[in-house]
């Protein structure tokens, strides 16, 4: 059923970015499932409200989401996300998986997130594609099957805190009496203690490996994004989930296309002549071969605009514009003919020019030496 993401966040269709912002807040430590244990629905009615705050607290999907709907394009996928839910919790709840925070409790611990850089071809970035990154990652020992227990034996439940993975003591104060609940001592949270560690693994149930993963570079990314694998992170000890992977991308640069936002920018040579009468020159762009008008009279600098030939929209619809920075060169390597000629047109628009050889040439030289 369609639910409209304003009303499940109390606020009105021109609420700001920090009247969205307070007002999730405030319903996710209202509903979120560890201040509620004793209320199944707690769980769904955090996770609508953090969907309605995904979409809304991002400008882009909003004016989507204002204009088409939940339904409407680019509310399903988003390149860098994928978490979804899990991005939202870790930026509001803290940090980046552990045992932290009010969400300490018994059992596997989450593996840490990774880190690596990805080099990409100009035309990946630019039209999207594949890309394959190495990772130095940690991944579940098959031996335990990720228990961390050698084969034929299992982890015994921790008599020291029951399996909780808490100790908690009861302490009077000015306050009244206050309860604090610490990790257990002997199995370190776990919950479970291990008799006969699995030899691969030491009892970890984890191993470290290198890993190559292939990844999936949306079109239109620039040099310094990131995106997030979830899940292909370290896994934790002892079938503790995987952490997420983080890909930072690099971007090579092309020999004659640069990027500016969305558009790219490509400096063309003419000579005079033929900035002068007019010209077709032939340009190999990323799209394939075009010929590019330069009309007569065209000065230097003069900006030539090919629309929808940049670079697609990251987060948006169509492309940006190829620019053509008009560069006229002034030719050095003529020959007698080719100096003639040019002397008599100097002459005929009535422009003074240096004398062949010497002269004033030679003066302006001298004057630098
Ligand atoms: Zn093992």
């Amino acid at each position: 059923m369609p639910t409209d993401y304003y009303e499940v966040l109390g606020v009105s269709r021109d609420a700001t970015d920090a009247d969205i912002k307070r007002a999730y807040r405030k319903l996710a430590r209202e509903h979120h499932p560890d201040a509620n244990p004793d209320d199944p629905n707690a769980e769904a009615r955090f996770k609508e409200v953090a969907v309605a705050y995904e979409t809304l607290s991002d400008p882009q999907r909003r004016a989507n989401y204002d204009r088409f709907g939940a339904d409407g394009p680019g509310l399903g996928g988003d390149p860098f996300g994928g978490g979804g839910l899990g991005d939202i919790f870790e930026a509001f709840f803290g940090g980046f998986g552990g045992p932290g925070g009010g969400r300490q409790q018994a059992g596997p611990q989450r593996g840490s997130d990774l880190e690596v850089v990805a080099e990409l071809e100009f035309e990946t970035a630019v039209f999207g594609g594949e890309a394959a990154v190495r990772v130095n990652t940690l991944i579940s020992c098959d031996t335990c099957e990720a228990t961390g227990a050698a084969p034929g034996t299992h982890a015994a439940t921790c008599q020291n805190c029951s399996g909780t993975g808490q100790v908690r003591r009861v302490r009077q104060s000015i306050l009244g009496q206050m309860v604090t609940a610490s990790p257990c001592p002997r199995c370190n949270g776990q919950g479970q203690v291990i008799d006969s560690p699995c030899t691969d693994c030491h009892g970890e149930g984890r191993k470290r490996e290198q890993r190559t993963y292939t990844i999936e570079v949306p079109a239109g990314v620039d040099d310094g994004a990131t995106l997030r694998l979830t899940g292909r992170g370290a896994v934790g000890p002892r079938g503790g989930g995987a952490g997420d992977l983080y890909v930072h991308l690099r971007v090579r640069p092309h020999e004659r296309f640069a990027r500016d936002g969305d558009d790219l920018v490509h400096e063309l040579h003419v000579s005079m002549t033929q900035a002068a009468l007019g010209a077709e020159i032939p340009l190999e762009t990323l799209d394939g071969d075009e010929a590019i008008a330069i009309a007569p009279g065209t000065p230097t600098d003069k900006v030539l605009r090919l629309r929808g030939k940049g670079v697609p929209r990251l987060h948006g619809r169509g492309r940006g514009d190829l620019r053509l920075h008009v560069v006229v060169d002034t030719p050095t390597d003529l020959n007698a003919e080719q100096e003639e000629l040019l002397r008599r047109l100097a002459e005929l628009r009535g422009e003074s020019i240096a004398e062949p050889d010497g002269g004033l040439f030679s003066r302006i030289k001298s004057a630098f030496r």
